[in-house]
């Protein structure tokens, strides 16, 4: 299964992602996750990106289109994998299509949900995190970048036949049950 989750930031993407691939049994391969590890282990990379996840802004698409080719290619992820975070924007989109060639997606998940519910729900995690990007500012600012960047990129997996709404409302149970639900009848 190899599957894509859309959402702005906050939509809860990394909890439903995480319960996805262990259910099935498929690597979870969020570029956030890999940014953050490398902030905090102090590398090259984590030293190049720290200033950009602090604003809110996209890290390069150079720089993480190379970061996902290379887990890509790792064994766990041949049969299958979940991206979380990934792709963001339209030229990461073709990037993944020369990544992956004629393996195909089986479905890109997009969880729903809207701007207010989610700053509430940030400043919220931000109490506990201990994200640096979750202050108001910084998430009004990623909500913006999410729309103008990312949004699109439900069109063209829709266009594809690809695209599976979900609403991202409700208990983390009930929504998981609706992305298992919308993946089962795929
Ligand atoms: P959220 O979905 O809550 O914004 P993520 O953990 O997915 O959080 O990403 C955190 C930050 O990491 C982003 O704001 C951005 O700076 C950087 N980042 C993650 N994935 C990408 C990507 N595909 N392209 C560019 N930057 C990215």
């Amino acid at each position: 299964m190899k599957l894509i989750i859309l959402g702005p930031p906050g939509a809860g993407k990394g909890t439903q992602a995480e319960r996805l691939t262990s259910a099935h049994g498929i690597p979870h391969i969020s570029t956030g996750d890999i940014f953050r590890e490398n902030i905090k282990n102090q590398t090259e990379l984590g030293r190049q990106v720290k200033g950009i996840l602090d604003a809110g802004g996209y890290v390069t698409d150079d720089i993480t289109n190379a970061i996902v080719a290379d887990r890509l290619a790792q064994d766990d992820a041949k049969a299958g994998f979940l991206l979380d975070g990934y792709p963001r924007t339209i030229a990461q989109v073709q990037a993944l299509d020369e990544i992956l060639g004629d393996d195909s997606l089986t479905a890109v998940l997009e969880l729903v949900v809207d701007d207010e519910e989610i700053v509430q729900r940030l400043v919220k995690r931000a109490e506990t995190s201990g994200r640096s990007d979750d202050t108001e500012d910084v998430i009004r600012e990623r909500q913006a970048i999410y729309h103008r960047e990312t949004a699109p990129l439900s069109a063209e997996y829709r266009k594809r036949g690809l695209l599976v709404e979900v609403d991202g409302v409700g208990s983390m149970d009930e929504v998981t049950a609706r992305l298992e639900q919308a993946l089962a009848e795929r």
